[in-house]
């Protein structure tokens, strides 16, 4: 327990979050944009027929640990009915204060989960203390080592009939084919962004923020689907301006953490011109800008470039004169060239909190390298030939070896027939020095 409580504040300490924590789900009902997921759940819960292990699968910020916390208190509410907790029991407001004892949450990112799976393996066979179930939610479960994946699947092949798993992950494919088989399994989808638009406005009318639907609808699309960024966003944006936001202000942050220089980014990616492209990330970062923003908005910009390049400029929505500037850079990228550096961009990793960019230059440098493919038989070509010239060079050196040795030989052997010689030098010494005292 004293574990788990240190590990909340340190991600506190991270970042702010206070909109995305106090504003998180508490029934399934408020779950934005997956009704497909909360619909089925919710007809579980009436008809008693809980799985024993879920998988909730999904981009990050589409409502994963929350939705496991909210079924975590709706099997062990005390008053329990509907498919829904109802928030006010003991039992429902431990587990959102986060201190209930059967509700155990386990960041599988942070250490892999060993000590946490080891501990889960000696205690899941005891019955919980308070509750019905004893409810254990796994973040990231991708991330446990082999070991922990194994302990894991020991339980989950035989789970004691009061435990409950929540697996979450981003990335399903990379969870054990064994695990993922005794889960029923449920997909998050990125949040689309009229049920995101709908979730801020309630946000801010209990903030008592004033912003009009065009900024929202704004702050929605930067987003893209994650309810948490786009609560970040909303608070940085009061953070800076105060709880009367115009549209313009929000069009400025939204500006200034990117749309120029990711346009810039994407021309020097298409030049291949490596010392600009880092300058262009090097400034972003000394303005203090979220990486993560400039990232998304680059990768949509080179999807945009993609899109004209094969003809599909019609599915872009954008002002005429944006769209023919990238019309201009289209014609000079190859597609080869367009698709490589979409894809390692969309691939850059940054930590919301985090502010290197050495993820962002990697990838700058990535896509003006020359394409791998062609490369590989190219290279060993060339130094192959310096490799055979070498050993033609060497091979005369050897022959003229040994006749170094043979006289290295009868030098040996003169030494050997030296050291005779001066080891009864001194004898002859010894004695000569007494002679004087005689
Ligand atoms: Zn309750």
């Amino acid at each position: 327990m004293a574990k788990r409580r240190v590990k909340v504040e340190k991600s506190e300490k991270m970042g702010a979050q206070v909109y995305y924590r106090k504003w998180r789900p508490q029934t399934l009902a408020e779950v934005v944009g997956q009704d497909h997921v909360t619909q089925t759940l919710r007809n579980a819960l009436k008809t008693g027929r809980v799985a024993h292990a879920y998988l909730f699968c999904g981009p990050r910020g589409t409502g994963k640990t929350s939705t496991g916390r909210i079924l975590a208190k709706a099997v062990n509410c005390l008053k329990g009915g509907k498919g829904e907790p109802c928030n006010a029991c003991a039992i429902c407001q431990a587990i959102t204060e986060g201190h209930a004892i059967d509700m155990v949450e386990i960041d599988a990112a942070s250490n892999r989960g060993i000590d946490e799976i080891r501990e889960l393996r000696e205690r899941v066979r005891y019955a919980p203390s308070m509750a019905k179930y004893k409810v254990y939610i796994i973040d990231e479960v991708h991330m446990l080592t082999e070991p922990a994946a194994n302990a894991l699947l020991k339980t989950l092949e035989e789970p004691p009939p009061h435990v409950m798993f929540v697996l979450a992950t981003t990335e399903p494919h990379k969870v054990p084919l064994t695990i993922l088989s005794r889960c029923q399994r449920f997909d998050f989808k990125r949040i689309p962004q009229d049920a995101m638009v709908t979730r801020l406005a309630g946000i801010c009318a209990g903030e008592d923020l004033h912003i009009e639907d065009s900024s929202l609808k704004l702050i929605a699309r930067s987003a893209t689907g994650s309810m948490r960024d786009a609560e970040n966003l909303l608070e940085q944006l009061v953070a800076y301006y105060g709880t009367d936001i115009k549209l313009d202000q929000v069009q400025a942050m939204l500006g200034i953490t990117g749309d120029v220089r990711a346009q810039e980014l994407a021309r020097h990616i298409v030049d291949k011109d490596i010392a600009a492209g880092l300058q262009t990330i090097n400034s972003v970062t000394q303005d203090g800008l979220d990486l993560r923003q400039f990232n998304r908005e680059l990768v949509e910009y080179l999807r945009g470039l993609l899109l004209i390049k094969a003809g599909a400029a019609a599915a872009i929505d954008l002002p005429p004169e944006a769209l023919s500037e990238m019309k201009g850079l289209a014609e000079t990228a190859p597609m080869s060239q367009l698709s490589k550096a979409a894809r390692l961009f969309r691939q850059v990793e940054l930590e919301f909190d985090g502010f290197s960019p050495l993820p962002l230059e990697l990838a700058m440098v990535e896509c003006a390298l020359p394409e791998g493919k062609p490369a590989m038989p190219a290279t060993p070509a060339t130094p192959a030939t310096p490799i055979k010239a070498k050993k033609t060079e060497v091979e005369p050196v050897t022959t003229p070896a040994p006749t170094e040795e043979k006289p290295a030989t009868p030098i040996k052997a003169k030494n050997t027939d030296a050291d005779p010689v001066c080891a009864p030098a001194p004898t002859e010494e010894h004695p000569a020095t007494p002679a004087p005292g005689e």
